[in-house]
Order: C-alpha cells, then sequence, then structure tokens
C-alpha cells in the first residue's frame, strides 16, 4: 500500500474507472483507490500498473471533476513536488496536502479464474490417481494470488495449487497428482482419520 497526497474532494460513492473495459482487456490488476482520509471517494480501476491506475484516475477526474485537478502549467514549485501527482493524457496535477490516496490491489477476476481453472485440473487428476480430495484450503493474498492445498480422504497424500507461479514454475504439485491412492486410512480408526487430516 502506498499513500499519496491528493486535493480536497468529498463524495461517498464508488466510481468504476474502467469496468465497462474489462471484459475485453486483461489489465492485469484490479486496484481499489480512495481518494480523500475524509470524505473519501472509492475508485475502482482496471490497470496495468498502480501508476497507469493513477493516470486513468486523473482522466476520469479531468472529465467529471475538472475542478479538483491542475493543469500542468500550475504545478507547483519543487519543494512540494512529492506532495502531488502528475498523470494523464494531459499531464494534470492532483493536490492539496491535507489528504491522501491509498491503492490496494484486490482480487480480479482473472485471479479467481485462474485458481478456479487449476483446482479443476488437479481434482481431475487426483480422481485419475483414484484418490478422493477433501475440501480446499486457500492461502492467498489479498489480491487473491497464492496457493491452495487439498489431501486425500483415503490416503492422505496432498495437492497444491498456485496460481502466482511464473511460467517456468509448477501450478499444480504434490503426491496426489503422482502416486496412486493407496486406500491406507482405510484400516484406521475415525480418530485416527480426524487427526491425519488435522480436524481432530
Ligand atoms: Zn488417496
Amino acid at each position: 500500500m502506498k499513500i499519496y497526497r491528493i486535493s480536497d474532494i468529498s463524495s461517498g460513492k464508488i466510481i468504476y474507472v474502467n469496468n465497462d473495459d474489462y471484459a475485453s482487456n486483461f489489465w492485469g490488476h484490479n486496484y481499489s483507490i480512495n481518494v480523500g482520509a475524509t470524505d473519501t471517494i472509492h475508485f475502482v480501476v482496471n490497470a496495468a500498473n498502480e501508476d497507469t491506475a493513477l493516470d486513468y484516475i486523473i482522466d476520469y477526474m479531468e472529465w467529471a471533476m475538472p475542478k479538483q485537478l491542475f493543469p500542468i502549467d500550475d504545478k507547483p514549485g519543487n519543494e512540494l513536488m512529492e506532495t502531488y501527482i502528475s498523470g494523464g493524457k494531459h499531464g494534470r496535477f492532483m493536490t492539496t496536502p491535507s489528504n491522501e490516496i491509498l491503492i490496494n490491489e484486490v482480487p480480479t477476476v482473472n485471479s479467481k479464474n485462474i485458481l478456479l481453472e487449476l483446482k479443476t485440473t488437479a481434482l481431475e487428476d487426483c480422481a485419475g490417481k483414484g484418490h478422493k480430495m477433501g475440501e480446499w484450503i486457500d492461502d492467498l493474498s489479498p489480491a487473491g494470488k497464492g496457493t491452495s492445498s487439498n489431501k486425500c480422504k483415503m490416503c492422505g497424500k496432498g495437492v497444491m495449487v498456485d496460481n502466482d507461479a511464473l511460467s517456468n514454475e509448477i501450478d499444480i504439485g504434490g503426491e496426489a497428482i503422482a502416486m496412486d491412492c493407496s486406500n491406507e486410512y482405510e484400516m484406521a480408526t475415525p480418530e485416527e482419520l480426524k487427526r491425519e487430516l488435522g480436524i481432530g
């Protein structure tokens, strides 16, 4: 999370700056951007990175709230520049020192879809080895990226999926996709089974 200082504007609604374009574009990241520490304006922006997201907001504000922006000719002296944001198609400035912008990355449809696809593939692979998998346990960042794991209810072998893996990394791994089910748990007592599954 980064904090910027920003102009004193007030509103209460959520503004989806470029939501209409989401279906036909891969933006990479989904940002929740709150402008103003009090009387906050909540923006949701899809963008490749934080700088681009701020450009979209400045362009939006130039159209919707032009009085909250300074044209580039009015830029403040250098000693104040770190408290201002510039950007957008026309290089406008947003500021006053009394408020701030909070940027948080939030889950995208994209991250959720990748995780769901990986889980579906993993369950098919595990079933092909004779396993009967349990519930997924997610370990995800606030942006919806990370890993989810599952265990076979019969033998305890595990599988893990990773929707944040690099292209040269393994996004589905674990004994349950590599080895056949041994069914060893069938001989265990209910108490032992619970203990093995971590629910006892
Ligand atoms: Zn198994």
